[in-house]
């Protein structure tokens, strides 16, 4: 059977998802039955949710497109902050307060992201199915380690979590989704997600211990699990943190 051919070029970051001879460069696809952008895309590794823009022959497709022969495919990564007015973005439009759901892997970096004040559900135990229910009824992007939920046609906002390191998984976060504006520390439980009440330290003196009661005046009380947070030697050290992950980009 005759073998058709394209040449595809995938951009910045989705260059991850592809391996090293295949990266930042325009190469050759060659194919026998004619299927969509979108299976094409998949089939070289790239979840949809992580694609914007596609350009054949330099116009703007959507995902249903069916690659023809001798077709020029550019594919672009989300831009949050690129304005091109004139294609057609695949993407639906961010989610205003992102809100999360992490899968079983992330459970680390969602304590980080709920100190900084972010929305995200967790559980060690979640399945895929689940994840995914979650993501559509609660319109939260879906963070995984797991490229291949973030594959599934119903979908529609999510991000594949490159680093295994926390801090820099962290960064990732705050970098795609633009959030570094949106850091509140001291607002959400880290062990539950709930937001934090500010409460007088005289309601709860005698649940202190000693030099926390003489050095501190500020506590916040989680209403769900009863745990009372205050700017501790730890406050300091994510204070460290999160001017680390501010100063990128300057
Ligand atoms: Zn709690």
């Amino acid at each position: 059977m005759p073998e058709h051919e394209i040449h595809i070029r995938f951009y910045e970051e989705l260059n991850d998802f592809l391996p090293e001879e295949k990266r930042k460069k325009r190469f050759i696809h060659q194919f026998i039955d004619r299927t969509s952008i979108k299976d094409l895309v998949e089939s070289l590794g790239v979840p949809h949710t992580e694609v914007d823009l596609i350009l054949v022959n330099g116009k703007s497709v959507n995902f249903k497109y069916l690659i023809h022969e001798g077709d020029d495919i550019s594919v672009y990564p989300v831009f949050e902050s690129f304005d091109i007015t004139e294609v057609q973005h695949l993407r639906p439009k961010p989610l205003r307060k992102p809100k999360f759901v992490a899968d079983v892997h992330l459970g680390r970096l969602t304590r980080y992201l709920r100190m900084m004040g972010f929305d995200v559900l967790y559980k060690n135990n979640f399945d895929d199915d689940e994840i995914v229910r979650i993501s559509l009824k609660e319109k939260r992007a879906i963070l995984t380690k797991d490229r291949g939920i973030l594959k599934r046609n119903k979908v529609t906002h999510g991000y594949w979590v490159r680093s295994t390191k926390v801090e820099e998984q962290v960064k990732e976060i705050l970098d795609r989704f633009d959030l570094k504006k949106d850091i509140k520390e001291f607002s959400r439980c880290i062990e539950c997600n709930d937001p934090l009440k500010s409460i007088k330290k005289e309601t709860i003196i005698k649940q202190l211990p000693p030099k926390v009661a003489a050095m501190q005046n500020e506590f916040y009380k989680c209403p769900s699990c009863k745990k009372i947070y205050w700017k501790g030697s730890h406050y300091q050290r994510m204070l460290t943190f999160i001017q680390s992950t501010k100063d990128i980009d300057k």
